[in-house]
């Protein structure tokens, strides 16, 4: 029994600083980047960024929605669709389940482009199987004039990748619904200075991480059972895709850098690998 006369205590609502400590903790299961993830969720809940959070707001009151966005986390939802955005090469991108989430990998190709075409501009530029535009975007706030061309077979990630143009160049851009895999789908298109393609390249029966096998785009994934089947489609067609000059840059995963040369050997292309930040084979160029 209670006793009337005594006075409840009040519940005192835990500040910002200690909802992310303990988010934190939980979040340990399940996630690498823990204290990260709970800092990121917890600025999306206040609508500031991550600095402004770190800041100014660390002992107000924890706002109401974070509890939802944390346990959305817990279930290994990916913290860039539980917030909608994601960096890459120092832009913020609009990103959905529609689209793979850019990795900082990928900058790779970005760099590789970059020095590629040192003191010259490709006038055009096509991104292969674009999803929220990263490769595009980024290669097109290098160079001004450049055109540029995004194909996708996924109508939704075309939309986002759109939005994101729109957010960050003035570059003129299209993009186009085209599966590669369709006889005849670059028809009209012409030829590229510099092709950017991130194709799917895990091998089906992977071991993948919960947070990306349950949650990324299966199609932005998987690849056959070697993970090479869009390479087979793709790389004997940049022959007739690149302008004279050009070059492409293709993703891999670090395990198939031979193979996928091979590729490109056959159909008379030059080829040359480029290592990531980690010294893993993670990007071929063709030329
Ligand atoms: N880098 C991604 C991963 O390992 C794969 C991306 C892709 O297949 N293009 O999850």
């Amino acid at each position: 029994m209670t006793d009337p006369a005594r006075p409840v205590a009040p519940t005192i609502a835990p500040t910002v600083a200690e909802a992310i400590r303990d988010a934190a903790q939980t979040l340990a299961a399940t996630s690498d980047t823990a204290r990260l993830d709970a800092e990121v969720l917890m600025a999306h809940a206040l609508g500031a960024t991550r600095s402004e959070l770190l800041l100014r707001h660390m002992r107000e009151n924890e706002p109401s929605g974070f509890a939802a966005l944390v346990e959305r986390r817990l279930g290994h939802e990916p913290v860039a669709y539980i917030t909608g955005e994601a960096e890459f090469y120092g832009l913020a991108l609009e990103v959905s389940p529609a689209v793979l989430i850019p990795r900082g990998d990928s900058e790779t190709l970005i760099e590789a482009a970059r020095v590629a075409f040192t003191g010259r501009s490709p006038a055009r530029v096509l991104d292969l199987g674009t999803g929220s535009g990263a490769l595009l975007i980024a290669a097109l706030s290098l160079w001004g004039e450049a055109e540029g061309v995004g194909i996708d077979r996924s109508e939704q990630s075309l939309l986002v990748a759109a939005r994101n143009a729109a957010a960050h160049t003035d570059n003129g851009v299209a993009f186009l619904q085209r599966d590669w895999t369709v006889p005849n789908w670059s028809d009209g298109l012409g030829r590229f200075d510099l092709i950017l393609a991130n194709p799917p390249y895990v091998e089906d029966d992977a071991a993948l991480d919960a947070s990306v096998r349950a949650f990324e785009p299966a199609g932005a994934l998987f690849a056959g059972p070697d993970g090479l089947d869009d390479y087979r489609v793709l790389v004997p067609q940049l022959v007739g895709l690149l302008a004279p000059g050009g070059r492409a840059l293709v993703e891999i995963g670090h395990t198939q850098a031979k193979a996928v040369i091979a590729l490109g050997t056959e159909v008379g292309l030059s080829t040359q690998l480029h290592l990531d930040l980690a010294s893993r084979a993670r990007a071929i160029a063709f030329f």
